[in-house]
């Protein structure tokens, strides 16, 4: 047993390059890959295979495709064909699970869960299916969020009645707790899911996906291990923090990385120039050519903000404009790049006409122009709410971008907040409010003036490690210590 690979099936929503909305994207698409690449199959290491939903979006001709089985799951209105598609990612197998209940346009998710929970729960009962179908008796299934949270659930209450599953651990990452999912009762029934207890649930989570998922699984961790404490608390934990304290023993927390290939200023050929800590005077070029591309004054004394977000309440946009007209006699210049919530869109969209000349919002999906704004503003602000991990901060740093942050998660995790010291690396505050917010870009601001002090900053930032490496070494530590313990319930 010891020299067989460990064999793990890596489940998610998303995965770039084939479909990314965020940062889950990101870390599907990359830590597979990693850990497989560090831990080789043919030293014994790790089986490790991707799967995510075949999204009308996946440009079908980028990709090598191979069809690989088709079978049907019960559905509600009759059986669902689901066909499976193997592809690979470098050495990664990874297989697209096609179904007719898929929508064939539109975004990837909705906020009308009617829509979304037919396509998630489909794609956890058919992962399970499909491993069966092809015989592929796994180690450990790890799902991400809600979306494939019912896998894990599933798995556990079919452990007992089908050997297939017996001996299969499940770990459940929490990205994004307060997305719980709903609607899926009756696709499962349809499906013949049996559930047990859940009275160890509050009444209201015992038909969503994630408390489900979370109630089931052998192990769950979140993406840093301040969003491991936070999810325990009142204030973070979405309804859900009595419950998880019943858990807690088995939380853990685990930083995500970024790829350090892909997210790299000195090879980065979206920049207009490339740079890195030893030639970080380079950067200030990228600085004039972003201010031109997105037609701002050419002025590359004045302090430039960037932000690049999801437009969602959590990420803290909207303390965005009150924070600005607070510090409106300073000298400061903002690029804002990011889709979501028409509201906030919308506000984003109108601080053009209340800074006129200094502002530049772009509502779009970008990520060229994303890269140019990480190497070319001075600093990435980023005042969310609550922040699971966060990549943007990480990407800021190694970009010689020094973050504005609101203390919590994986920001603070990863963000040391400037004092004289020889660590900091950023700035943080500590409240959700717009004084708050105000008074830190001020900080900032003055930093910014003292050139000496600003490139510390800088060059600390770029020497921080923040590779996927760490993180995979991490996961597969913790995949190691689930598949040794015995099955307790
Ligand atoms: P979340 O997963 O909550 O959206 P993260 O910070 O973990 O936030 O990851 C966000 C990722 O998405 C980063 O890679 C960031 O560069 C990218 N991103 C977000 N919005 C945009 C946008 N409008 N255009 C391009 N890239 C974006």
């Amino acid at each position: 047993m010891s020299n067989q690979p460990l064999k793990v099936l890596f489940i998610a929503s998303e995965a770039h390059p084939f479909v990314k909305i965020g940062g889950l994207g990101d870390v599907a698409g990359t830590l597979p890959l990693n850990i497989r690449e560090l831990y080789p199959v043919e030293t014994g290491g790790v089986d490790i295979r991707l799967a995510i939903p075949f999204h009308h979006v996946i440009d079908k001709d980028k990709f090598d495709l191979r069809a690989i089985t088709s079978f049907q799951i019960p559905g509600i209105e009759g059986p669902i064909k689901t066909n499976v598609f193997e592809t690979s990612l470098g050495s990664l197998p990874v297989y697209l699970i096609d179904s007719s209940i898929l929508p064939t346009s539109g975004p990837v998710y909705h906020t009308d869960a009617s829509i979304d929970a037919p396509v998630f729960t489909h794609f956890s009962l058919a992962v399970l299916q499909f491993i069966q179908e092809i015989d592929w008796q796994i180690d450990l299934l790890h799902a991400h969020d809600w979306h494939t949270a019912l896998s894990v659930y599933i798995l556990d209450q079919r452990r007992n009645s089908n050997p297939f599953f017996k001996n299969t651990k499940t770990l459940l990452t929490v990205h994004n707790l307060p997305y719980h999912g709903e609607l899926s009762m009756p696709i499962l029934n349809a499906a013949g899911v049996e559930f047990g207890d859940l009275s160890k649930l509050p009444w209201w989570a015992q038909e969503r996906p994630f408390p489900l998922g979370l109630l089931a699984a052998d192990h769950i961790n979140a993406v840093s291990t301040g969003y491991a404490d936070e999810i325990l608390t009142e204030e973070f934990g979405a309804g859900l923090n009595e419950f998880l304290q019943t858990r807690s023993s088995d939380i853990s927390g685990i930083i995500n990385g970024i790829d350090y290939q892909s997210w790299d200023p000195s090879t980065d050929t979206a920049l207009a120039v490339n740079f890195s800590v030893e030639k970080l005077a380079l950067r200030s070029k990228n600085k004039t050519a972003l201010l031109d591309e997105v037609g701002l004054s050419p002025d590359p004394e004045t302090f430039l903000i960037g932000m690049i977000n999801r437009m969602d309440h959590q990420k803290g946009v909207d303390l965005v404009p009150p924070a600005l007209r607070d510090v409106n006699d300073l000298p400061w210049q903002a690029v804002i790049l990011g889709t979501g919530d028409p509201e906030i869109e919308k506000e984003a969209k109108l601080l053009e006409e209340d800074f006129p000349g200094r502002i530049r919002s772009i509502i779009k999906y970008d990520g060229d122009l994303a890269r140019r704004i990480y190497a070319g503003s001075d600093t990435l602000l980023i005042p969310s709410r609550y922040e699971p991990c966060g990549l943007t901060q990480m990407i800021a740093m190694r970009y010689g971008n020094v973050p504005i942050a609101r203390a919590t998660g994986g920001l603070k995790d990863t963000i040391s907040d400037y004092d004289e010291s020889k660590h900091s690396t950023g700035f943080l505050f500590q409240k959700a409010e717009p004084t708050s917010l105000a008074d830190t870009i001020e900080r900032a601001i003055d930093i910014y003036n003292d050139k000496r002090r600003w490139t510390g900053l800088q060059r600390r930032g770029m020497k921080q490690d923040f590779s996927l490496n760490q993180s995979a070494e991490k996961y597969h530590d913790l995949y190691l210590k689930i598949t040794s313990e015995t099955t307790g319930a």
